[in-house]
């Protein structure tokens, strides 16, 4: 039987312009980049420890792309060690540092602004014993100095600053906080993900210890990560096994992806170049969306010196994020709402929280984040939709906040759940009670079954695919829909207590109608 084109997927690509603004996320590979990794993939499989000739010549594209990284970030190509993420790169430099000091010293000073790879490392090294302090931010995100001079004491082995965050842009003047740390004799680490490509980055001139990178965030493959030691510094091996990469770091390095790291970052000066045109480009995405919103609230900094080109973290009062982003997302543009890691979740995002925003307001926000790639078109379209959505010429869906799906609202005779969830979730967790299971796929095969005088509760397991769904039903002529915000995932942490006594109970599967 040929499977017809659904209703439902020609609904979400009528609007078929991709527009990508998540750039912090992970960037597309660029197609140099793509060039050099396939030449690798096809002619270089040699292991760069081997002595034979495929091996060497592994072995001189591995040195090469040092060479290309050095290049980018001004250290020398003994001082970059390739790791597998920045991830690795930050939990092996606090890890290291920090069994280097302990107990000698016990204090490490950070920021709340930082990634969750450090927060999550910073609160492991906590549970063991160290003591961690966070210096203070303003409501822009810019570490307070003098607090940090205040914080900064002869028991204190690292500080450890966030150059540029992804959420909202910040940059640090990391020389101004080495300063101070060297004042008392402590380490410097700073996380540079996200600026690199675009914003010059010295780690010389800066005098930092420790420096972490990743190639997806400047057009590179996902999966590698470079990290700078400053000749000296103390650092030990994170995995322990072979000589590779000095004995810093056990395992046989991923040479495509070292090769692909090293190609995108022949591209920084280019990418440096064109920054100016990105922040521009962002400069009227914000012109329009104040014209649209004007009590929009930019959480970025606004001078240009103190927030990268390309990252706009905007709170539209009284617009629920996930609305928004759903509606985005049915028109093909990508934002974000906090950072990517913590999509899924309900909690709002530590680094809004820590420059001031409200619960509520975290809610409201999202996370634009432009590429060398994005055009004029592309924010006209941005700012078109939202304009839109705002206006109210694409409707809204109604949000329930996990907490407030109890049982009067679950067992109701008003209400219907819907479990819009794909398959793997539905193994791995049991849904709500009373709830219509149906393929997310073929939403439209099931309307008939769905009554229209009940009140639609949809979930999903994060509460982006069910907003989608939702708006389809909307303009299918279901009236009363609310989407679990959340989804799930968010319900299942806030309401154990009722997840544990009704998960699974009652569950009706629907059988699509007619031919799919
Ligand atoms: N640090 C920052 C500031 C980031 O934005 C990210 C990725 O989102 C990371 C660290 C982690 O990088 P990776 O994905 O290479 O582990």
């Amino acid at each position: 039987m040929e499977i017809k084109y659904f209703e439902f997927m020609k609904h979400l690509i009528r609007f078929n312009r991709q527009v990508y603004l998540d750039h912090n996320a992970t960037t597309p590979v660029s197609d140099h980049v793509r060039d050099k990794m396939d030449q690798a993939l096809k002619h270089h499989y040699g292991n760069p420890s081997s002595f034979y000739g495929i091996g060497r010549k592994s072995a001189e594209l591995l040195e090469e792309a040092r060479q290309d990284v050095a290049n980018a970030i001004h250290a020398d190509p003994s001082e970059v060690v390739f790791t597998a993420c920045a991830t690795e790169s930050n939990n092996a430099v606090l890890k290291s540092v920090a069994a280097h000091f302990y107990p000698k010293k016990k204090k490490i000073i950070s920021t709340p602004i930082e990634h969750p790879s450090v927060m999550n490392t910073l609160t492991y090294l906590e549970a063991q014993g160290l003591v961690v302090e966070f210096c203070p931010v303003d409501d822009k995100g810019r570490v307070q100095l003098p607090e940090l001079e205040k914080l900064v004491d002869e028991d204190t082995f690292l500080v450890c600053c966030i150059l540029a965050n992804n959420e909202n842009g910040v940059i640090q003047d990391i020389k101004a906080v080495t300063k101070i740390a060297r004042k008392h004799g402590a380490l410097v680490m700073t996380d540079c993900v996200q600026a690199l490509g675009k914003i010059p980055i010295d780690v010389h001139t800066w005098d930092v210890d420790y420096a972490s990178f990743s190639a997806h965030k400047l057009y590179g493959p996902k999966g590698v990560g470079a990290l700078y030691v400053k000749q000296g510094s103390p650092f030990a091996p994170f995995l322990h096994g072979g000589h590779q990469e000095s004995g810093l770091r056990a395992g046989t390095e991923s040479i495509h992806n070292i090769v692909g790291f090293g190609a995108a970052c022949q591209k920084v000066e280019k990418l440096l170049k064109h920054a100016g045109q990105v922040r521009a480009l962002k400069g009227q995405l914000i012109q329009k969306l104040k014209e649209i919103k004007p009590d929009c609230i930019i959480n970025s900094p606004v001078v240009d010196s103190e927030c990268l080109p390309n990252t706009l973290s905007i709170t539209f009062p009284g617009v629920e994020n996930a609305g928004l982003m759903g509606i985005l997302d049915y028109r093909g543009i990508a934002v974000s709402a906090g950072s990517a890691c913590s999509t899924g979740e309900d909690a709002p995002s530590h680094v809004l929280k820590a420059i001031g925003l409200s619960d509520q307001a975290a809610r409201e926000t999202i996370r634009i984040s432009l590429g060398h790639e994005t055009s004029a078109r592309d924010i006209q379209y941005m700012a078109q939709v939202v304009q839109d959505y705002l206006k109210g010429q694409i409707p809204f869906v109604n949000m329930l906040a996990p907490a407030q799906l109890n049982e009067t609202v679950l067992f109701s005779e008003d209400t219907y759940i819907l479990d819009v969830r794909p398959p793997d979730d539905r193994k791995r967790f049991k849904g709500l009670p009373n709830a219509h299971e149906i393929n997310p796929l073929y939403v439209e095969h099931y309307l008939k079954q769905i009554p229209r005088d009940k009140q639609l509760v949809v979930y999903c397991p994060g509460g982006g695919l069910s907003v989608m769904i939702s708006y389809y039903l909307k303009s299918k002529g279901f009236k009363r829909i609310i989407n679990l915000r959340g989804g799930l995932d968010a319900w299942r942490k806030q309401r154990s207590d009722l997840y544990e006594k009704y998960a699974g109970h009652n569950v009706q599967v629907l059988e699509p109608d007619g031919e799919r």
